[in-house]
């Protein structure tokens, strides 16, 4: 089978400025977010109350994250990755490298 390698050009042309120094955040956000759709469509057939409470639970965090994931890399398009949507103050990188979908600071956050 061959494998395929190539990256949709535009894809490059049009957030190479933005992404440049978030790519390995983009990396881990894409990593993360295929964990956490494949943790959904695993607990997906039992992921109910009255069926599985702690299947249900991990799904409904799970979809929480996700959705976080899909905005943190629709920041990294927009350029605003790593600022805080609170106080647009600069998210601490030792955050974003423990939590690299966090929208706010530490003090907004808490
Ligand atoms: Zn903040």
């Amino acid at each position: 089978m061959a494998t395929q390698t190539s990256v949709p050009p535009t894809d490059i042309l049009d957030v190479a400025a933005a992404t440049a120094d978030f790519s390995g955040f983009r990396q881990q956000l894409q990593q993360e977010l295929r964990e956490q759709e494949s943790l959904i469509a695993e607990l997906k057939p039992r992921a109910a109350p009255h069926l599985d409470v702690v299947a249900w639970s991990t799904t409904q965090a799970a979809l929480r994250i996700v959705v976080q994931i899909n905005a943190a890399l629709a920041r990294i398009s927009a350029g605003t990755f790593g600022t805080c949507t609170s106080c647009h103050g600069q998210i601490k990188k030792e955050r974003l490298e423990v939590i690299p979908y966090a929208a706010r600071c530490v003090p907004c956050q808490s």
